[in-house]
């Protein structure tokens, strides 16, 4: 396959400045697919340069014209559905099924935002005194910078583009390293559907923190939008207050999954496969902790461990295999590193747990004894591991639900009017009742507490990249 490979500035295709490039793996085999350019600071800024100079242009575009940008890369998107997921299996590793849900999903944005183009609102009323009549628009905030992860490296950008563009603004956008490929796809298939030069930029610095923060300092970089771990995502926000830009963090998660008592076990099962399994654990959604009533823990840990005993584990791109690579062998050795400390810490394997030879693989894993507050409970697991705690009452389910410094989301199965006070009591941006999976352009993604400021998706998501604007004129 051919990959796009390069830095996209000003409309041009380009090597790095320094004309040095960088190797991307296939983490099911270590291959090298492709090198790609390395940035420099100076292409980083040019970058953001092109963005700014392509601003008032792409602001004034009327929204209906912005939002046939951002249609026609959606019907792009649509037809190259399979060469799209493709790349995203080569460089990423996740199963072909993962990489076709994650293209469909990450389509959509565009979609959805060429509709919200054209309805970015305001208000005109008469002030409560009658002196004035105070009219509010919204305006593009300007220049942004898109810091995205590997793990989605298809839906996080675009959930980032989308709205930036229909709202008005340009953008750079700076790909994790391990999954630049993808995100080269998008910015050639926004450049197909017309997007004018400047208003989408790609960079790939190496290293990338001085530059990221050379960019933020820029004065004409006006928003960043971060996906990513928290720890990053606080080195970011301490960047951006020197400058005070505006920033909309997406950060990491713990997510509990309760299963309360008079649960439908069957149910809980086929919800725990997807809010586990998904991604191959790799998402920030990821159900990372369990707590299951003791009534129902053991039913729920054996066909829990049935049902994940049944994944295949092999290279995502021979589609029969249903659990793919993790994005590197570093990020294998963390997952199997977890599992051996959870089990020096009292718990027990009842599936999986051994580390897979060849390429990134690490299996469908169950440990039960788990402790709540334990390492394994209280870190981002990001792999295919399943780690259950027991509890007796819905106060206490509750209480370790919310004991973390993450507040992404939460899944609680139940009997549906109890579950659903319990979701309201789930400390967390969003909640799944009685289903394994929530992600939707149309639904606000976000979270609390340490998991992030701001949302992206829905009507919201457009609100981030908007600046309201009051005037005040004669009554
Ligand atoms: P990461 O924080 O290591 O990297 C994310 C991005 O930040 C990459 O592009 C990386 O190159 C860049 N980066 C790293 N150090 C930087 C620095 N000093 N300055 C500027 N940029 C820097 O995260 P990751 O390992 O790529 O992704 C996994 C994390 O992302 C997990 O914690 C996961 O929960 C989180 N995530 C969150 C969401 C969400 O919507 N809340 C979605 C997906 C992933």
């Amino acid at each position: 396959m051919d990959y796009l490979s390069d830095l996209h500035i000003d409309g041009t295709w380009r090597a790095g400045a320094g004309g040095a490039t960088f190797p991307v793996l296939d983490p099911s085999d270590g291959s090298e697919l492709a090198r790609f350019a390395i940035a420099t600071e100076a292409d980083c800024l040019a970058a953001v340069e092109a963005a700014d100079a392509a601003f008032d242009g792409w602001a004034a575009t009327p929204p209906r014209v912005r939002g046939e940008v951002l249609r026609r890369a959606y019907e792009i998107l649509t037809e190259e559905r399979e060469i799209f997921a493709e790349i995203i299996v080569r460089e990423n590793g996740k199963a072909f099924s993962d990489a076709l849900g994650e293209a469909d999903y990450a389509k959509e944005f565009f979609r959805w935002f060429s509709e919200e183009a054209v309805r970015i609102g305001g208000d005109f009323r008469l002030s409560p005194s009658g002196d004035k009549r105070i009219v509010v628009t919204r305006q593009p905030i300007g220049v942004s910078v898109l810091v995205t992860p590997w793990n989605f490296p298809a839906a996080m950008a675009t959930r980032k583009i989308a709205p930036a563009l229909a709202a008005g603004c340009t953008t750079v956008l700076k790909p994790a390293r391990e999954t630049p490929l993808t995100a080269a796809y998008i910015v050639g298939a926004l450049e197909r559907a017309g997007a004018p030069r400047g208003v989408v930029n790609l960079v790939t610095p190496v290293p990338t923190g001085p530059a990221v923060a050379a960019m933020i300092a820029h004065p004409a970089v006006r928003k960043l939008s971060f996906t990513g771990s928290t720890e990053v995502g606080r080195v970011l926000l301490h960047e951006a207050a020197d400058t005070v830009v505006s920033a909309s963090m997406e950060l990491g998660g713990n997510a509990p999954f309760l299963v309360l008592e008079g649960a439908d076990v069957d149910l809980a099962v086929e919800g725990a496969l997807v809010a586990k399994m998904r991604n191959g654990g790799s998402a920030c959604t990821a159900a990372n902790r369990f707590y299951v009533h003791d009534s129902l823990h053991d039913e729920f840990a054996e066909k829990l461990a049935v049902a994940l005993g049944r994944f295949t584990v092999g290279p995502g791109i021979d589609r029969a295999n249903t659990l793919g690579a993790l994005v590197s062998l570093e990020e294998r050795d963390k997952v199997a590193d977890l599992v051996t400390t959870a089990v020096a810490e009292g718990a027990t394997v009842i599936l999986g747990g051994e580390r897979i030879g060849g390429g990134a693989f690490y299996p469908a894993t169950v440990l039960v004894d788990v402790e709540h507050g334990s390492t394994i409970n209280q870190t981002e697991i990001f792999g295919p591991v399943s780690a259950l705690v027991r509890f007796s009452t819905v106060d206490e389910a509750v209480r370790m639900a919310n004991d973390t410094i993450y507040g992404l989301i939460g899944y609680v199965f139940g009997r549906e009017d109890e579950a659903l006070r319990v979701a309201l009591r789930v400390d967390a941006g969003m909640v799944a009742v009685n289903r394994g999976v929530l992600s939707d352009p149309a639904a606000p993604f976000g979270g609390t507490k340490q998991s992030g400021l701001g949302r992206e998706g829905s009507s919201e998501g457009i609100l981030e990249y908007l600046e309201e604007k009051y005037i005040g004129l004669a009554p």
